[in-house]
Parts: structure tokens; C-alpha cells; sequence
């Protein structure tokens, strides 16, 4: 081993240090779950969200809404933003029929939506509305799925998600 004192080596030639940026603002504190953007189930609800946020604002009040076009009179599901018939943006709101039977369903045993990994299994369904020549789809509440059938009764209904917003269901009516 050497005893002479190991060289110096040149101090490096550092520029004024660098001050850290500034600290960014912490981001607002969320008071409510909010599920990663592209693996949410539901829709953004506000209006600077989605031109459709009355259809939401409505569920709020518990009120299962579409669009109505009264120029031609032709109902639109899911609620549009213009007539798919006319192309009239001045479209009209109303409340649908809260009676419908199920004209299919099937049920999720796996493979669930986040957020409804707990609830498997759960029936969904294809639901023809009393009255109004429209076929909803959506989940069937209220019975356990090997008990539903074709043709039977639902009340069409909105429901908290839970986050703030709020979407609609099916729940089974029959006794
Ligand atoms: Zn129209």
C-alpha cells in the first residue's frame, strides 16, 4: 500500500445551487373514494363534466329522466345531447315509466366492475319499460338472480352510489 497521501482531485466546478422548485400546492383533500378514471363504472356527473349532467342532477331528486326530441316526438335512450332523428339540440326532458318487465338478464359471477367485486354474484338485465317503447339495460336488485325470470316485474329507481353521484337500477318487484 502507498503512504503517499492520495491526490487531490479537482473539485468539481458546480454552478449556484440550484434552489428546489417551488412546493407544489397539495392536491385538494378528497373526502370522498374516487376510483381510478379509466376502471370507473360510472359516468362523471357534473356539468363541466358532461353535457348530460341534468339526466344526473334528476337521479339526485330520484327521478329516472331521458331526452325527448318535440319536434318529432322520438324518445332517446341512453338522453342524447341532439336528436339522433333531426339533429335538434332543443330537446326536452322526461321522466320514465318506473314500472318494466325483464325481457332478459343474465348474472355476473366473476370478472366484476371495481367496486362491485364484493357484490358477485348479481344479475343484470335487459328491461322493456312500461309504457314507453324503450329497452333499458342495467343490474336487477332485490331478488337473487336464480330466482328472477323472464317477464318479471321491476321498478325502474335511482341509487347513491356512494361518492357523490348517482345512477340508476332495477329492482325486482314480484312477490
Ligand atoms: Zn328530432
Amino acid at each position: 500500500m502507498s503512504s503517499e497521501p492520495r491526490p487531490r482531485r479537482p473539485g468539481p466546478i458546480l454552478a449556484a445551487p440550484v434552489p428546489p422548485p417551488p412546493e407544489a400546492p397539495l392536491p385538494p383533500v378528497r373526502t370522498r373514494e374516487r376510483r381510478p378514471f379509466l376502471l370507473d363504472f360510472f359516468p362523471l356527473e357534473s356539468s363541466d363534466q358532461t353535457r348530460l349532467s341534468r339526466f344526473f342532477d334528476r337521479l339526485k331528486e330520484g327521478r329516472v329522466s331521458t331526452t325527448r326530441c318535440p319536434k318529432d316526438g322520438l324518445l332517446h335512450w341512453p338522453p342524447r345531447t341532439a336528436c339522433p332523428q333531426c339533429h335538434s339540440e332543443e330537446l326536452e326532458w322526461v321522466d320514465l315509466p318506473e314500472v318494466g318487465h325483464v325481457y332478459a338478464f343474465s348474472a355476473v359471477l366473476g370478472g366484476a366492475p371495481l367496486g362491485m367485486e364484493d357484490e358477485v354474484p348479481f344479475a343484470v338485465g335487459l328491461v322493456d319499460l312500461d309504457g314507453a317503447p324503450l329497452r333499458l339495460f342495467g343490474r336487477i336488485e332485490g331478488r337473487p338472480w336464480t330466482e328472477l325470470q323472464i317477464g318479471s316485474a321491476v321498478r325502474l329507481e335511482s341509487f347513491d352510489i356512494g361518492d357523490g353521484r348517482y345512477f340508476y337500477r332495477f329492482r325486482a318487484t314480484d312477490p
